[in-house]
């Protein structure tokens, strides 16, 4: 029979051992968008956090150009401007898109979307990739309660630990991975997702034009691919064709010239003539989304949660709105002195991101297959749908309010691609 003393001495190494154990409050698996969206998220709590980067501090810190034109929504540029990171994108990289037009087959005929509300510059802004993670980058890298590892990746995830490729081993009361849509950790941990692949690539490049695009975005779903010119500073737009993957090294490998008349005759010359700005970019398109985004002491935030096919433009919409979630449940529990990686706090971020992210992701996916199945029934339908949807007043105010964000509980559906 132990007395009471011995019994103390035990608890207190008990509880010694437990706390030398958490050397981290919160490990971040990824910086990239989402990743640091979420670190700088909870910057004004006492948490301590690692953040952990397979790439190099200069791949995070000046990352390269990547070809992707990011829509942002009302919600996202509020949420980088708390974060921030807004100020940090210099204006004039920031392209309002004040409307858009969806164009089916070899049909003139368009559903148009306006921003009819006057008190609103655009319906969306459209800013690169790069400068968004470059602007996150800045809102990180002085936070005292975030330190940074790069040039390692993480090789193992297990309940409050991961192991690195240098060998060391850290603990935290939750992991957080933003580790991509192919994320490892994701499998570790034992979560499912639905993985859809198209077969698909999205080629994307920069283009100058002859006349103005007017702050338009055009979606032209035309028969065997589509293209997407998204209106840039100055006479500029990101041309985003999507193809069959058997055909696209064809499009990546034409010489500049033969490329330009390509996307200006597939463009109808609308633009007038156009040129090639830098490099072409492509992107395999596979969707993702994980059956749940939580499991012990873990999350899943950004395109490891759910990886969308950029059609409509949510990817990076969902990741900084997940991780805003995410953040507020674990600062929600930090006031009740609750512990932040219990399956409490977790299953709520969980809930409440998948009822946004599934509707989302699913309807994508079918207008993704609607749009892009030739067969005459189908051909039909896609031209009923866009008339419909451009003569039923309420849905396309439904649409165009979502894509505002006027109803702060809609979410965006962006056509782009
Ligand atoms: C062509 C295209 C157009 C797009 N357009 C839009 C748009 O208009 N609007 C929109 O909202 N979204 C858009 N997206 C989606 C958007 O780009 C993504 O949603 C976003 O970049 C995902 O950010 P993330 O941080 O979750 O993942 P990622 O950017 O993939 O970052 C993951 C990070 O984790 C690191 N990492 C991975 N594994 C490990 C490991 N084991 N250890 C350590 N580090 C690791 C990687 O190096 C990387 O830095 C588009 C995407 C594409 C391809």
């Amino acid at each position: 029979m132990l007395s009471i003393s011995e019994l103390c001495v035990i608890l207190l190494y008990i509880y010694l051992t437990e706390i030398n154990k958490m050397n981290y409050d919160i490990i971040i698996i990824g910086a990239g968008p989402a990743g640091l969206s979420f670190a700088r998220s909870l910057a004004d709590t006492n948490l301590n956090i690692l953040m952990i980067e397979k790439s190099s501090i200069d791949q995070i810190s000046q990352p390269a150009p990547d070809g992707r034109e990011i829509a942002l929504t009302h919600l996202s540029v509020k949420l980088m401007k708390e974060l921030g990171a807004w100020s940090h994108i210099a204006p004039e990289v920031i392209s309002p898109i004040k409307k858009a037009k969806v164009l089916n087959g070899t049909s003139p005929y368009f559903l148009n979307f306006d921003n009819d509300n006057s008190s609103l510059e655009a319906l969306g802004y459209l800013v690169p990739n790069y400068q968004i993670r470059k602007a996150l980058y800045e809102q990180v890298k002085n936070l005292e309660n975030v330190e940074i590892l790069t040039d390692v990746a993480v090789t193992d995830v297990q309940v409050g630990s991961i192991s690195l490729s240098n060998g060391n081993k850290f603990e935290a009361s939750l992991i957080v991975a933003a580790d991509s849509r192919f994320s490892e950790s994701r499998r570790k941990m034992g979560i499912a997702a639905s993985m859809h692949d198209f077969s698909r690539v999205a080629i994307v490049s920069r283009m100058e034009h002859e006349k103005s695009h007017n702050q338009t975005a055009f979606e032209c779903f035309h028969y065997g691919r589509t293209l997407a010119i998204l209106p840039m500073a100055g006479n500029m737009s990101s041309a985003v064709i999507t193809v069959s993957s058997d055909i696209a090294n064809s499009i990546l490998n034409m010489e500049p010239e033969q490329f330009n008349l390509h996307v200006q005759e597939q463009f109808k010359n609308r633009l007038g003539s156009m040129k090639l700005i830098g490099k072409r970019y492509s992107y395999p398109l596979v969707a993702v989304h994980a059956k749940k985004f939580v499991a012990e002491r873990f999350a899943l935030i950004g395109d490891a949660a759910v990886g969308m096919h950029p059609v409509t433009a949510h990817g990076f919409n969902l990741g900084l709105r997940g991780q805003d979630t995410l953040a507020k449940e674990i600062k929600a529990a930090i006031a009740k002195k609750k512990d932040i990686g219990s399956s409490i706090v977790l299953a709520k971020y969980d809930r409440k991101h998948q009822a946004i992210t599934k509707p989302l992701y699913f309807g994508t996916n079918k207008i993704v297959e609607l749009f892009t199945n030739d067969t005459l029934p189908a051909k039909v339908v896609r031209s009923v749908t866009l008339r419909f949807a451009n003569h039923f007043a309420p849905i396309k105010r439904m649409i165009t309010n979502k894509l505002t964000e006027k109803d702060q509980k809609a979410y965006l559906p962006f056509i782009k691609l």
